[in-house]
């Protein structure tokens, strides 16, 4: 699967490495060795995902990350060399696809990139995926563009991941999906931390949609077991 990967990346031997691994598997890169040249880039071409380091001159990953959310909703690959949990769920808040610490092995970065390509594509092309309402128009979400319009007159753009993941709860409402069957949706990598990963995407959503914090209506959390959906699908039309 070929697609346009912008790189971010200062260090130039890193830089290249990414290069040569991304165009091996078809892709067409881009690259830029810092964040002003990387939002030009995707001003001028945009991109199908951005592999974005974190520890920038000047201007930080977190600022292009930033930069990128407002424009649109590119998937983005963080790589970074720090490692805390903290910090790799603060990524994945700021809206992060996934999290990938360094140093890292190339074949591990071609093999995220491949996930993360495969979840947005498979939302995005063939065929225009169903409409999903719940609760009577309450939610509804185009899952093929990712926008969302609430009955309160809300709307907005889910994450690829966020996106993946409600469409796994509608797809079974009532049952509790457990954190790494969500996870399989969302990610593959089978680590505690990663689990965590489902649980931001989760937060992330309700934020967005939940529009009643005192009673939540759309996702339930089953202690010890997962995620339910509480909201009930509509008929497909
Ligand atoms: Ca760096």
């Amino acid at each position: 699967m070929s697609a346009r990967i912008l790189v971010v990346e200062d260090e130039p031997q890193l830089r290249n490495l990414l290069r040569l691994y991304l165009e091996r598997d078809g892709h067409h890169v881009t690259d830029a060795g810092n964040g002003p040249a990387a939002l030009a880039a995707y001003d001028a071409d945009g991109a199908d995902l951005v592999i974005l380091d974190l520890m920038l001159p000047g201007m930080q990953g977190e600022t292009v990350l930033e930069a990128l959310r407002d424009a649109g909703d590119v998937p983005v690959l963080i790589t970074s060399a720090r490692r805390s949990d903290a910090e790799r769920i603060a990524g994945l808040r700021a809206g992060a696809d996934d999290y990938l610490a360094k140093p890292f092995n190339p074949h591990e970065l071609t093999a995220r990139v491949a996930a993360i390509l495969r979840r947005t594509k498979s939302t995005a092309s063939d065929g225009r995926p169903p409409i999903l309402s719940v609760s009577g128009g309450r939610l509804v979400l185009d899952p093929g563009s990712r926008r969302y319009t609430l009955a309160s007159g809300a709307s907005g753009r889910l994450t690829p991941g966020e996106s993946s993941l409600l469409e796994a709860l509608a797809a079974r409402p009532g049952a509790v999906l457990t954190r790494q069957q969500l996870l399989d949706v969302v990610a593959r990598r089978p680590d505690e931390v990663y689990e965590r990963v489902v649980d931001v995407h989760v937060a992330n959503l309700r934020r967005k949609l939940d529009d009643d914090p005192g009673d939540p209506w759309l996702i339930e959390t089953v202690p010890a077991s997962g995620y339910r959906l509480l909201a009930v699908p509509d008929p497909r039309p």
